[in-house]
């Protein structure tokens, strides 16, 4: 199973844990239409996540087969040693830096980031936040790690951990953390990543390490109360279907929709959607395979990775039911 769908049970059980603490502090951490609009892009971004897996996969295991260094140079292939997976770890963390760092300085990169920053909240649905678009382009900056031949499964591998790894720091909850605030990205350092402040714009990239930040002077270290969202208030209503809660009295279109018909509406659109986009890219895919575009170990990493998409998209409505249910904020 892939990494990711292993770690989806953990993802909402944390929401749960986060939800828990900020309830018995009784700290305002959730708001349900802001959460709502978290869970809808996260939805609509793993139907967008089947195209770009295919984009992604297919090119970089294009690359690494056709132009890696080792058909010029006599250097031998990876090999599974700790060693190896280490270095491919910071490769691809190094890598993650620079496309982020990218994306909030390059306006058609940050016309798909934008999404992820467009929270006023910082919370842990947050982190489900993503946009559809910026995977069309952001594969391209890991094409130096398959120019290095690095298998695509064992990049994959790296990248899914180093995506899981982020899903926590998107947190109020857990204060510094010692001498890890040094090596680690950590839920302070994020915050100051989400903040609106001219001090905290455009500051800490990193993905797992903020070293990168540190050595290529991005590092803001968090001093005063961060405040969340963009630095011009959006005018645009901040959910994708929009609709007008009693906690949320300013936000969003002026015509009710129940949140709770939203959800359905975008579990049922998810379902005819991607159910048949899904079995078309795995077709394609196939066909990729058998002509020998790419190799079967990226087929086989494809076919995990639309799975995988399949069950976060499904299981996303579910969350959002169980936030309106049990009314947590
Ligand atoms: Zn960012
Ligand atoms: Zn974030």
């Amino acid at each position: 199973m892939d990494i990711i769908t292993l770690s989806i049970p953990f993802f909402f059980a944390l929401i749960g844990l986060e939800l828990l603490v900020a309830r018995v502090r009784k700290r305002p951490l959730y708001r349900l239409s802001d959460s709502i609009s978290d869970l809808s892009c996260g939805i609509l971004s793993q139907l967008a996540g089947i195209l770009i897996a295919l984009l992604t996969i297919a090119g970089y295991s294009w690359v690494q087969q056709r132009w890696s260094i080792q058909h010029v140079l006599p250097l031998p292939a990876w090999s599974h040693s700790p060693l190896a997976w280490v270095t491919v770890f910071l490769l691809d963390d190094l890598a993650y830096y620079w496309m982020h760092r990218s994306s909030h300085v390059v306006n058609l990169l940050w016309a798909g980031h934008v999404v992820h920053h467009s929270s006023e909240e910082f919370n842990l649905t947050v982190a489900l936040r993503q946009s559809s678009l910026h995977g069309l382009m952001s594969w391209l900056f890991y094409l130096p790690i398959a120019l290095l031949g690095v298998p695509v499964t064992m990049w994959l591998v790296c990248h899914a951990l180093n995506l899981v790894y982020q899903f926590w720091i998107h947190t109020r909850e857990v204060d510094r953390l010692g001498p890890l605030e040094w090596i680690l990205n950590t839920p302070s350092h994020h915050r100051v990543h989400h903040a609106s402040q001219g001090s905290y714009l455009d500051r800490n990239f990193g993905g797992v390490l903020i070293i990168w930040d540190r050595l290529f002077g991005s590092f803001a270290p968090e001093l005063e109360r961060p405040v969340y969202g963009l630095t011009k208030k959006q005018t645009s209503p901040t959910s994708p279907i929009g609709f007008k809660s009693k906690t949320d009295p300013q936000g969003a279109f002026d015509y009710p929709i129940n949140p709770m018909k939203k959800l359905i509406a975008a579990g049922a659109t998810y379902g005819a959607l991607a159910l048949p986009l899904r079995h078309q890219m795995l077709e394609l895919a196939q066909a990729g395979a058998q002509s020998g575009t790419f190799s079967l170990e990226a087929y086989s990493a494809l076919s995990r990775r639309f799975h995988q998409r399949v069950a976060v998209a499904l299981l996303l409505p579910f969350v959002g039911l169980g936030l309106m249910v049990l009314k947590p904020f």
